[in-house]
């Protein structure tokens, strides 16, 4: 068996560890005789994979207790929605649009609440991220949404903003899907973070809401009653059917997290400091190399996704076959933005950035 290394944007690489695991587990979990799949949500051992999944992700991340963490459904796509349902009163809401992703949230919040534009980096090519204090931040706007790290266009936010400091009350809201668990959160600058666990926490189908609770109790009534924070959190993310299977896969993912080295680090530090070293790589490469370009401005520089360009369209389809054929794989920009991505999210070892750099030495050395 050859794997591959998938530089996928999402659903992504997991850990072969945690796939090997979740494979010797499959039928029949620790002397269940089923598989976590075919187990009642409302038994001991589903109760046990929960509560595992969610000590595991409090502790990895230090979220607070005045936090609750949801399992939900629908992805970040839902949670555009979901969020105003919940936050906004119907009032008013501000956005910080920085790329494909925020716009989304922008759009989609439209529906159900005054959203404003507080933001944008239009004027700047997309290439940075426009500095908190020239945000325009509405008096008593019901929250302040920023994308934190911009999948498309390769944005990171490498520091959250301090609102307070700014003499903004409203609460800050996070769309953290493609960098979840990469990094620390700063919980003291946050009410409600959100991301979909296929990108960097593993599979696809759950989604984690970490919510300041009180946040909590203040959907509209429009609101399906499935997405309702206060139901969700009131039942322990079993109002209905959570997708039981997506949190055990999490629950192993965050376990492979908490046990990660890196040099004399471990944990989340180690993470963390694995994800620094492997972009760098790539964007040595990029910018060594004459021939490669990227365009964000370096302190905005994601950490997880790289969007890269190449000097002629000619040679997309050449770099994309040869990369295949060494096992690179998922390569291709958004196809909204052309060109070539890399996503090198938690679970993309070392040696996969050393092969991608290897290959675009190669290839630039050929073509350029
Ligand atoms: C992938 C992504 C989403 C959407 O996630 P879905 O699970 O497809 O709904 C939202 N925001 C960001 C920043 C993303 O990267």
């Amino acid at each position: 068996m050859a794997r591959v290394f998938n530089f996928s944007a999402g659903p992504a690489t997991l850990p072969p560890a945690v796939l090997e695991q979740a494979a010797a587990e499959m039928l029949d979990w620790h002397g269940s005789g089923m598989s976590v799949m075919e187990m009642s949500h409302r038994g001991a051992a589903f109760e046990s994979i929960l509560d595992d999944a969610e000590s595991g992700l409090r502790a990895l991340l230090a979220v607070p207790p005045g936090f609750r963490i949801l399992f939900m459904q629908g992805g970040g796509l839902a949670e555009n929605a979901v969020v105003p349902l919940n936050l906004s009163r119907g009032g008013a809401a501000d956005f910080v649009v920085t790329g494909a992703w925020s716009r989304k949230s922008l759009l989609e919040a439209a529906r159900y609440c005054d959203a404003g534009l507080a933001a944008d980096n239009q004027e700047d090519r997309r290439r940075s991220i426009p500095p908190a204090a020239s945000w325009r931040l509405r008096d008593g706007a019901s929250y302040v949404h920023l994308c934190s790290n911009e999948t498309i266009d390769g944005l990171e936010c490498h520091e959250l903003p301090d609102l307070a400091a700014l003499g903004c009350t409203s609460p800050l809201v996070v769309d953290c899907s493609s960098h979840l668990a990469s990094r620390p959160i700063d919980w003291s600058r946050v009410g409600l973070a959100f991301g979909g666990a296929q990108k960097n926490v593993g599979m696809a189908g759950l989604t984690l809401v970490f919510v300041r609770e009180d946040l909590i109790g203040h959907a509209l009534p429009t609101c399906p009653s499935a997405f309702d924070y206060r139901l969700v959190a009131e039942n322990r993310s079993m109002y209905n059917t959570p997708p039981t299977y997506a949190i055990y896969i999490a629950g192993l993912v965050f376990r492979w997290l908490r046990d990660f080295r890196h040099g004399t680090l471990a944990g989340l530090p180690a993470v963390e400091q694995h994800n620094i070293e492997k972009a760098q790589l790539v964007y040595d490469a990029i910018d060594g190399s004459g021939f490669y370009r990227n365009e964000v401005a370096p302190a905005f520089r994601s950490r997880m996704n790289i969007p890269f360009f190449l000097p002629d369209e000619r040679l997309y389809a050449p770099f994309l076959a040869e990369a295949q054929a060494r096992g690179l794989v998922q390569l291709k920009g958004h196809k909204s933005v052309g060109g070539l991505r890399a996503s090198l999210y938690n679970a993309m070892p070392m040696e996969g950035a050393l092969a991608l750099v290897g290959h675009m030495r190669e290839f630039a050395a050929r073509h350029g």
